[in-house]
């Protein structure tokens, strides 16, 4: 993880946090934070000091005088995240709440290297800078190490091998740099928007590969390498046709073949069968799908994995569409940035 010195202490972050939900008294941060009432009083001097919160009416509490409400000032400090696709790259500029402000979109020449890209990465930044800006968040493909920033062997991009692309991206742009799989900077980004409703919920992301991302008891699930989710390269037919990843039968093959034949009730039925296996196995109640696939035909891809699903009446599933669109993986990267920033990473 990147060592970001954005605020001046972690009691700092944790207010900021707590701000972050809605409106607020100083009363109420102490109580939810566990801090005194003197060091809420401190940290709260400080941040409206640095523009981060403001005061904002008050709130009426029965006897005694009203209280002061603050709230965070959302434009105050900005973050950019990027999704990193086989053919494409999209950076978005988001507010302290998460919002989409602004975005850019590039397409990536095939099987681009590690140079090219850092470099059309600074271009599109280039565009989007602020003085205001945090850092970048960065989704790529897997498998890489969200600790160390390292991308390991993406397949199609043949000139990635334990590449440093954290490092070299901090290097080029003169910011701090997070880096985490594409899947899972767009879970950041469901759960970011929809807070405690969600909790136990997979993020199906259909884009040039299959993979999931995983929200297990209100945190990310990373695995031990930080490479869970490569869920699309499961097989689920023992003489299927061959993979990018060199076994055969995968969801994700079986899936690209049906797709690129224009079979579409094939393609959504190979999803909705590997999500019905999600939800027997993860007991989950959210499924939430992404992705240019999904996002081609969201009704199809919406049918396709509820007819699949299990039937019982106390296995309750709610199958969506994110409605962050083409953004989810890089709004949830900028997300993953600012997590860190109020010291609450999920
Ligand atoms: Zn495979």
């Amino acid at each position: 993880m990147a060592n970001l010195r954005f605020l001046r202490g972690y009691n700092d972050a944790v207010v900021l946090g707590l701000a972050r939900s809605g409106a607020v008294t100083r009363v109420e941060l102490a109580d939810r934070s566990g801090l005194t009432p003197q060091a809420v009083s401190k940290v709260v001097s400080r941040l409206i000091g640095d523009g981060l919160l403001v005061e904002s009416g008050t709130r009426n509490v029965g006897v005694g005088k009203p209280r002061t409400l603050l709230k965070l000032v959302a434009d105050s400090r900005l973050a950019l995240g990027a999704q990193v696709e086989r053919d494409e790259l999209r950076v978005v500029l988001t507010d302290l709440a998460g919002t989409v402000l602004d975005r850019a979109v590039a397409p990536l020449p095939r099987d681009f290297d590690p140079p090219t890209f850092v470099e059309e990465l600074n271009r599109l930044v280039d565009g989007l800078r602020s003085d205001r800006l945090l850092g970048v968040g960065i989704g790529f493909v897997g498998p890489l190490d969200h600790r160390t920033g390292v991308v390991h062997y993406p397949t199609g991009l043949t000139a990635w091998h334990d590449v440093p692309l954290r490092a070299l991206a901090e290097q080029r742009l003169g910011l701090p740099v997070v880096l985490d799989k594409d899947t899972n900077t767009a879970v950041v980004a469901e759960a970011w928007r929809r807070g405690e409703e969600l909790r136990d919920a997979v993020l199906v992301l259909v884009g040039t590969g299959l993979g999931v991302g995983m929200l297990l008891d209100g945190r990310v699930h990373r695995g031990v390498r930080t490479n869970a989710g490569e869920y699309g390269h499961t097989t689920i037919q023992l003489d299927g046709p061959p993979c990018v990843c060199g076994r055969s039968g995968c969801i994700e093959a079986l899936h690209n073949l049906a797709a690129a034949r224009g079979d579409l009730v094939e393609a959504t039925s190979i999803v909705g069968v590997a999500v019905a296996d999600l939800v027997q196995l993860l007991d989950i109640d959210h499924v939430v799908l992404a992705g240019r696939a999904v996002l081609a035909e969201p009704t199809a891809y919406l049918d396709g994995v509820r007819a699949r699903l299990p039937k019982d009446e106390w296995l309750p599933v709610d199958v969506s569409i994110t409605p962050l669109g083409d953004d989810v993986v890089a709004a949830g990267a900028a997300m993953l940035l600012l997590s860190e920033f109020y010291g609450r990473p999920r």
